[in-house]
């Protein structure tokens, strides 16, 4: 229940349980802490809450909005977690250590599955379920808070953008990010929050609108869009230059660049005039770009074997685009000798109707 509730609304059901409103604020301060209410050790060392309240808790709260099922830590100390959900939908998130030794990233899930149908992806195969919860999120945030604790990291940063499409469960995703981000529970700092899409216009709109200082990252893929459509069905709804027009809008009120994410795949988006092309299409944009080796899932959603460029041929991509006064840096391909890819980890506990024919 606590990474469901907002203070003003814990404080209005601890009101009407008949505590006082205040012990609100100081028990979601201490939950944001990691501090465990279910364990009766805690419970007598938490003095300062009257038993009777934490025993109401216990009995509201109805267990963990999620436990986690799988667990698996590559050679690069990336740890993917699969957490099961109290509906027994399942979702993962993934801990990403920082070249810093005490510091890491994490990305979170917005829904179970996901409907975009992007071509390369894991996750979209076992097809959309259902939107997280911003307690589900938070639980997502707070658990890889502690798997970095437990290796002596600090997690630094959080993306949005593991399962889902996160501008279409934006209310949601709103919500878990003013918690994350609020000094007094999450302490992330909303800067260190980015938010990344496949290109859905009114959600770039309307996360403008809300307001929060956090970044933006947009999944391109194609430097047109007749390619990006193959890829990524949500281009034949949204032509590159109008998303391109929405981040426009979206940087004019914020100074930091946004950020547009490129993977690469042989002989798909990945020869020198396709890098001409993007070069062009971002202008004198204030802009970085990340560059993404793929990393194989087996075959795509339309029966493609996707195979990740060549070091040279994303070299040479890479640096067409700097000569081009373009800022573009590879993204390290994290976790590659664990189900690294975003919905692998999941498929394995539930395989989808082609797994289990092929
Ligand atoms: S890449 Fe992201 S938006 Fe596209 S199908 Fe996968 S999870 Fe959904």
């Amino acid at each position: 229940m606590l990474p469901d509730l907002t203070p003003a609304e814990l404080e209005e059901k601890v009101a009407s349980w008949g505590f006082k409103p205040t012990h609100a604020s100081r028990l979601l301060r201490a939950f944001y802490a990691g501090e465990d209410f279910t364990n009766p050790d805690t419970q007598s060392r938490a003095h300062r809450f009257p038993v009777e309240l934490l025993e109401r808790l216990a009995t509201e709260s109805a267990g963990p909005a999620s436990t986690v099922v799988m667990r698996q830590v590559a050679a690069d100390g990336t740890t993917k977690l699969l957490l099961r959900l109290r509906d027994g939908a399942t979702v993962e998130t993934v801990l990403m250590p920082d070249f810093r030794p005490d510091r890491a990233a994490g990305c979170l899930s917005s829904q179970v599955g996901c409907a975009m149908g992007c071509d390369f992806c894991a996750t979209t195969k076992t097809g959309f379920q259902r939107n997280l919860t911003s307690g589900e999120m938070i639980e997502q945030f707070l658990a890889l808070r502690r798997e970095a604790r437990a290796v002596g990291r600090t997690l630094q940063t959080v993306v949005f953008m593991g399962m889902g499409e996160p501008l279409l469960n934006l209310q949601s995703v709103l919500s878990a990010v003013r918690r994350i981000g609020d000094n007094a529970l999450g302490a992330l700092g909303w800067r260190q929050i980015t938010v990344s899409t496949v290109g859905i216009i009114p959600g770039i709109d309307a996360l403008n609108e809300a307001d929060l200082n956090v970044n933006l990252a947009v999944s391109l893929h194609a430097p047109d869009d007749a390619t990006r459509a193959r890829l990524l069905p949500v281009g034949t709804r949204y032509p590159i230059a109008d998303i391109l027009a929405a981040v426009d809008r979206f940087q004019a009120k914020r100074p930091r660049p946004a950020t547009i994410q490129y993977c690469l795949l042989a002989g798909v988006n990945d020869a020198p005039e396709q890098a001409e092309q993007l070069a062009a299409l971002i202008g004198s944009r204030r802009l970085h770009i990340n560059l993404l080796r793929y990393n194989p899932t087996g075959l795509s959603l339309r029966g493609v074997a996707y195979e990740p460029s060549t070091e040279d041929v994303a070299e040479r991509f890479a640096e067409i685009l700097r000569e081009r006064g373009m800022v573009a840096h590879f993204r390290r391909s994290r976790g590659k000798d664990i189900d690294a890819a975003c919905g692998q980890l999941r498929r394995r506990l539930q395989p989808s109707a082609e797994d289990s024919n092929r």
